[in-house]
């Protein structure tokens, strides 16, 4: 018997996955967790029946968090992720040695300990000395932090359950206020393609130009999720994501990456024309 997941990406569309087996499946305090096994995408992590993460593409997702903030700031020390309890922001920012400080604020821990078992692919850098990890709401840790980071990463599940307040005005301004004076926050915008996902975005991008000065969105292809095009949201309170962009530094670094380069990274803020006018029209 054939085994699929199926995810609904509107009420009539559907995405659905091949499953060679079910490698765990389990209800924490906030959500629904389970992990499976497939011929085309490798293991993947679904949170709610949610897609967060396939082995095969989650490499486009976790270097365009990363990276793009990582060659715009010519000087990050001190990092927030609130969310990302895959370990896959983790462990493309610690490939950095000037990094000196990674907390990581998860409100799950039971995520943390699946992937750990499940999902090495990501969860492989949680033993890395610069990595704090704290299991609470990170709508709630926020509230306290002030002139702390350089950079601010919100890999966040969708703006439903546990993770609706990662995407309110009160948690942009703490953000802005949690950032040192040239801090960068970059954040899952969500999707602009299909109609429910797109007011989503809008909501979040006319949210987080209330709270900072530079506020652009940049775009990738991400295969398992609804519609194949993602957004990602850079908030700046100084650099410009590509004015600002060091290529030259970046790529002295010699950090091998799968999608991520500094060409690519000034053509993902161009943005095709219908997403343009959501974002003028948020
Ligand atoms: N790449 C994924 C995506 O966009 O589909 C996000 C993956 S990551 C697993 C998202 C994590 O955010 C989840 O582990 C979830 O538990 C966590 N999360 C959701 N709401 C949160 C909150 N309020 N505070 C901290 N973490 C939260």
């Amino acid at each position: 018997m054939e085994l699929w997941y199926t995810e609904k990406h509107t009420d009539s569309v559907k995405f659905s996955i091949q499953v060679d087996r079910q490698l765990y499946s389990g209800q924490s305090e906030f959500q629904r967790i389970d992990v499976f096994d497939s011929k085309e995408f490798g293991r993947f992590l679904t949170l709610d029946g949610y897609m967060m993460l396939t082995e095969k593409d989650e490499f486009i997702y976790h270097e365009m968090m990363v990276h793009v903030p990582m060659a715009v700031h010519p000087a990050v020390k001190r990092v927030l992720i609130i969310g990302g309890g895959d370990g896959g922001a983790i462990r493309e920012l610690v490939r950095y040695p000037t990094v000196e400080h990674i907390d990581l604020v998860e409100i799950d821990e039971l995520v943390v300990e699946v992937c750990k078992k499940h999902l090495p692919q990501t969860a492989c850098c949680f033993n890395d000395p610069r990595v704090h990890l704290h299991f609470e709401d990170g709508l709630r840790y926020i509230r306290h932090c002030e002139d702390e980071y350089d950079l601010i990463i919100v890999d966040s599940t969708d703006p439903f359950g546990p993770g609706e307040g990662l995407f309110t005005k009160e948690f942009y301004g703490n953000c802005y206020k949690a950032l040192k004076a040239d801090g960068i926050m970059v954040n899952q915008h969500e999707s602009a393609f299909y109609a429910d996902d797109a007011i989503a975005m809008q909501r979040a991008h006319k949210r987080i130009v209330q709270s900072f000065l530079i506020s652009k969105v940049y775009q990738a292809h991400i295969p398992t999720y609804p519609s194949g095009h993602w957004l990602f949201g850079f908030a700046s309170k100084k650099y410009h994501p590509t004015a600002d962009l060091n290529g030259v530094k970046w790529n002295a670094l010699g950090l091998k990456t799968r999608y991520y380069n500094t060409r690519l990274h000034a053509g993902c803020f161009a943005l095709p024309n219908y997403v343009e006018e959501m974002l003028r029209d948020a």
